[in-house]
């Protein structure tokens, strides 16, 4: 499986988060920030919504109208419960758009793309928020979003997690991950690899320590993603 970072920023720098896995046959991306749509290929199976902070969702709009102008057709999002009204009302303002976009949204949790088994894990957030479990039945790929660490989701067997750390150390905070809330959950950690996204500057700042300070809890492999960079999981 391909797994391309389009976007690894937060709200305050970089192309927003932005994560696309393609498979022999299926390409998915999983959220759609600002930024994304410019290093996008529009010929995606389904996007996949973690929650709907504009950071993670704002260019789906433009995603849509992309894919209508250049006559593709319908795209299934999948996503939160109440990711239809979101888009619904958003949809609102751009009355002209509307009925000429195709898409459908589904608020499932358990739910098959092309190749791609996807599993919906809810995660703690300021507001409803989901990981995504996706598995071409050879390699898991585990993407956060974002969240602050949560057993249910690093005790999940996988090639690669994909998770967000976005505060430095000293931070207290229940809706974001920091070092020191991730290595608490080290333990049951089951992901033979470890990705970090959605680093706030400061954390961007002190990336070499946090991965050093992790690699002195638990010996894991872990890595700071990079904007545009795309890794290749196999077994
Ligand atoms: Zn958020
Ligand atoms: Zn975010």
């Amino acid at each position: 499986m391909l797994v391309k970072f389009v976007g690894v920023g937060t709200a305050v720098k970089g192309i927003q988060s932005c994560i696309v896995l393609e498979g022999e046959e299926t390409k998915i991306a999983i959220d759609v920030g600002a930024g994304s749509i410019a290093k996008l290929d529009f010929d995606l199976d389904a996007v996949l919504i973690t929650h709907n902070h504009s950071d993670h969702n704002s260019d789906l709009i433009a995603l849509l109208k992309a894919r209508w102008l250049l006559g593709y057709g319908k795209l299934d999002i999948y996503g939160v419960r109440g990711t239809r009204a979101f888009l619904e009302s958003a949809l609102e303002s751009y009355a002209y758009l509307r009925r000429k976009l195709k898409f459908e949204v589904h608020e499932t949790r358990s739910f098959r793309v092309g190749e791609f088994d996807v599993k919906a894990i809810p995660t703690k957030h300021s507001i409803e928020s989901q990981a995504y479990v996706v598995s071409d039945g050879n390699v898991t790929v585990v993407v956060s979003g974002d969240t602050y660490p949560l057993e249910e989701v690093l005790s999940i067997e996988c090639d690669l997690l994909i998770h967000e750390m976005s505060l430095p150390f000293n931070c207290k905070t229940e809706d974001h991950t920091t070092p020191e809330s991730f290595a608490e959950l080290l333990d049951v950690c089951k992901a033979k690899k470890v990705v970090f996204v959605h680093l706030y500057p400061m954390a961007l700042e002190v990336k070499d320590e946090i991965t050093r300070y992790l690699r002195k809890r638990r010996d894991l492999s872990y890595h700071v993603a990079s904007e545009g960079e795309t890794i290749h999981i196999s077994k």
